[in-house]
């Protein structure tokens, strides 16, 4: 498993590509320009891991597109030491950017082979979440709530209450809405009962499943 000098160039000219397509954030580039991303993808697909494209993974599921993974990682406004769910672990990249940015990771994926994948290679490159999970992400995590933030990596066909419910006051739920499309969608809770709702145009996920282990 190595990082060369020519990964570590087509990274920087990903991020040129994510400033390019408005991505701000200064920490969320940082984090892309340091992550390995051809390391969390099958190796027949090495030469294409610095492209901005989402590309398949194990159980048929996929790893997101660069730009989407920027998108909700800069909607998330992480600050270190945040507690932070993450819904659909799928390869790790995602749960990466979040342990970059300093977050304190617990993130659940339903599919099991990639669950044991994923939990065995994270820490082989030195990725250590708090806890991932095993799971049915439209639970969430009762036990481990509140939230400052909540992920979903999946096109969600409705939003959770549960997911609602674990975020903290003043915490963030980013959310796909939707069917064959999906809104990304941001929401704020300002109150016990009250959350500020705002939405950010077409992205496409795999669905979300609910019932399958
Ligand atoms: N964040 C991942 C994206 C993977 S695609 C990455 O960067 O690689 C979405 C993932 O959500 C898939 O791995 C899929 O198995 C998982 N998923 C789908 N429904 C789920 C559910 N109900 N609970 C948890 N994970 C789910």
């Amino acid at each position: 498993m190595k990082d060369t000098f020519k990964h570590h160039g087509m990274r920087q000219q990903l991020v040129e590509i994510l400033i390019n397509k408005d991505i701000k954030d200064k920490n969320v580039l940082k984090a892309i320009g340091k992550i390995p991303r051809h390391l969390f993808m099958d190796s027949g697909f090495i030469d294409h891991a610095y492209q901005d494209k989402a590309f398949p993974i194990a159980a048929d599921q996929t790893i997101s597109q660069p730009y989407t993974v920027a998108f909700q990682s800069e909607l998330l406004q992480i600050t270190p030491e945040d507690k932070v769910l993450e819904i659909g672990t799928g390869s790790g990249y995602q749960t990466a950017v979040l342990l970059e940015l300093g977050a304190k990771v617990y993130s659940i994926e339903r599919q099991k082979e990639l669950y044991k994948k994923t939990s065995t290679f994270l820490p082989k490159i030195g990725y250590r979440a708090k806890q991932l999970i095993f799971g049915d992400g439209y639970k969430g995590l009762p036990e481990e709530a509140p939230f400052q933030s909540i992920i979903v990596t999946a096109g969600a066909p409705y939003v959770p209450n549960p997911l609602l419910s674990q975020l903290a006051i003043g915490g963030r739920l980013v959310i796909p809405v939707g069917d064959k499309v999906q809104v990304m969608t941001l929401f704020i809770r300002k109150g016990p009962k009250e959350f500020e709702k705002h939405e950010f145009g077409d992205f496409r996920f795999v669905p979300m499943l609910e019932d399958k282990n």
